[in-house]
């Protein structure tokens, strides 16, 4: 089954306020209906941005995201933000557990577990929940096991209700960032393992219906669609390319 492709933009901590609002507004004048051909569309911007670009993307089909989320509604959590605050704020999505954030932070699987849960139960955002192998769990061997672990542990006991959705963002944690992507030959390995897990942890019809799983990794405009072309990817997570508004989009309307 074909799924609707989800094409999502991570801009990280790259960018001042000004330069995000001025991205912002390229995405909205290249960004539309016209171009996007069938996808969805996000973009994940830095917390202090979301309210200023939630304005901006008001009269735009591109959604916002968050980077980041709290796996409580409200407290005495410095410098922490909950999912129903970002819903306020105007997003739709957010990443949770990007690699960055586990290894600078230390955020755990059983950390991204309470995050994930607590997006769903308190709000209507769509987790981006990311997984992925760093260079000392390469090996195939060890690969297979560490990515079926970390699904596992993210999402094993979650319950999705029937429109929820959850996207799992699939990064080899050694190719973030280095320009050289990983052959999809091996990313189509990959996405299968995946899909089979997935399959195992929340049945086929919610893996089929509720769940996208994106390929996230050096993408660039030259290789976005050997990517999106393999069974099992339903879209790709963009870092360093969806800072080139006219890059970004070209990848958007040739996937
Ligand atoms: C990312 O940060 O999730 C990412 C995929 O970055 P890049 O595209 O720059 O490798």
């Amino acid at each position: 089954m074909n799924k609707k492709k989800i094409i999502i933009a991570n801009w990280k901590m790259k960018l001042s306020f000004a330069e995000s609002i001025s991205l912002a507004k390229q995405y909205t004048e290249l960004l539309n209906e016209g171009n996007a051909g069938d996808n969805d569309v996000v973009a994940c911007v830095s917390t202090m941005a979301l309210s200023s670009i939630s304005e901006i993307f008001r009269s735009s089909f591109v959604k916002l995201g968050g980077q980041d989320v709290f796996w409580e509604e409200k407290g005495s959590y410095t410098g922490e933000i909950s999912a129903p605050i970002l819903e306020e704020l105007g997003c739709s999505y957010v990443i949770v557990g990007h690699s960055e954030r586990r290894q600078y932070l230390l955020e755990n699987y059983q950390m991204i577990h309470q995050k994930v849960k607590s997006v769903l139960s308190t709000s209507q955002i769509t987790p981006i929940v990311c997984i992925g192998e760093n260079l000392k769990e390469r090996d195939p061997d060890k690969r297979d096991y560490v990515i079926t672990d970390q699904l596992q542990q993210a999402l094993g006991g979650i319950k999705l209700l029937p429109k929820q959705e959850i996207i799992v963002a699939y990064e080899p944690v050694w190719e973030i960032g280095t320009g050289q992507a990983i052959q999809p030959d091996d990313a189509a390995t990959m996405h299968k393992i995946i899909n089979v897990a997935l399959i195992d942890l929340l049945g086929i019809d919610v893996t089929k219906h509720q769940i996208r799983v994106v390929y996230g990794g050096s993408v660039t405009g030259e290789n976005s669609s050997d990517f999106t072309k393999l069974d099992h990817v339903d879209g790709l997570l963009i870092g360093g390319a969806s800072l080139k508004a006219e890059e970004f989009a070209k990848i958007v309307a040739s996937n």
